[in-house]
């Protein structure tokens, strides 16, 4: 079986003015020129961001992405943006379903299956995020929360190239909490059994140079999905090492 290598993506969220938003983007991109990383890269600006952030990262190994897309190619949505203009302006992969979309702006499964086949029809790689409340890993129910919202959310013609699956449990986000390393382990176990095979899986939810190591070093891990610790170059590259 193909080794999956490592992936570390983040997801700067509304974030970033330009000049500090390429000033992050060309530090990063040197690190990762000046020598060899140990995990493929991503980082995913705010859409006012990206083309510029694409130049600053060209050349570096670096891949770019969106945090959303619409599901139409064009048309009066005003204030949206689809896959096709994200492929346009360099990216390769866009996150889809991130908790911030589900709870804030009302995102079903439903939105989240067809916004992933417009990143598909146009080339894009989904990074579709999934993961329970508090009150549901309360309520056991976990698994089966993550296993509805996977089922839900992928439309037919997965494929190991073109989704990457982010398991960020809401309460774990931007909260410093993290779950503990057998839930983290469960949960990527009943994901692998209903995703393609070789399908990268991120963990996502207060990772920081301080607890990656440990949660990357888990075997179902494929890397981590980066939210806070994305916007500091030396954590965010800290993270990435600890692939190694
Ligand atoms: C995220 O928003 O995807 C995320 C994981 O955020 P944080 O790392 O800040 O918890």
């Amino acid at each position: 079986m193909a080794l999956r290598s490592k992936l570390i993506a983040g997801n700067w969220k509304m974030n970033g003015l330009r000049a500090p938003g390429l000033a992050l983007a060309r530090d990063i991109a040197a690190r990762a020129a000046a020598g060899s990383p140990a995990c493929d890269l991503l980082v995913c600006p705010p859409a006012t961001l990206v083309i510029l952030v694409g130049e600053a990262i060209a050349g570096s190994g670096i891949a770019l992405g969106g945090q959303d897309c619409h599901p139409k190619e064009n048309g009066a949505c005003t204030g949206d943006v689809s896959a096709e203009m994200l492929k346009d302006a360099g990216c390769s992969h866009v996150i889809l379903g991130h908790s911030e979309r589900r709870s804030g702006c009302g995102e079903t499964d439903a939105t989240v299956n067809a916004k992933v086949a417009a990143a598909w029809r146009a080339g894009l790689t989904a990074v579709v995020c999934v993961g329970e409340t508090r009150a549901e890993r309360e309520a056991g129910l976990a698994t089966a929360v993550v296993s509805a919202q996977l089922s839900g959310s992928l439309p037919a013609g997965a494929t190991a190239d073109n989704l990457v699956v982010a398991y960020e449990p809401v309460w774990a986000i931007g909260t410093g909490l993290t779950p503990t390393l057998d839930d983290i382990a469960a949960i990527h176990a009943v994901m692998r059994t209903a995703l393609p095979p070789q399908t990268r899986m991120l963990y996502g939810g207060s990772v920081n140079p301080g607890n990656a190591r440990e949660i990357l070093s888990l075997g179902d891990v494929d890397g981590a999905l980066v939210g806070g610790a994305s916007l500091k170059a030396d954590d965010f590259w800290a993270i990435a090492e600890a692939c190694r």
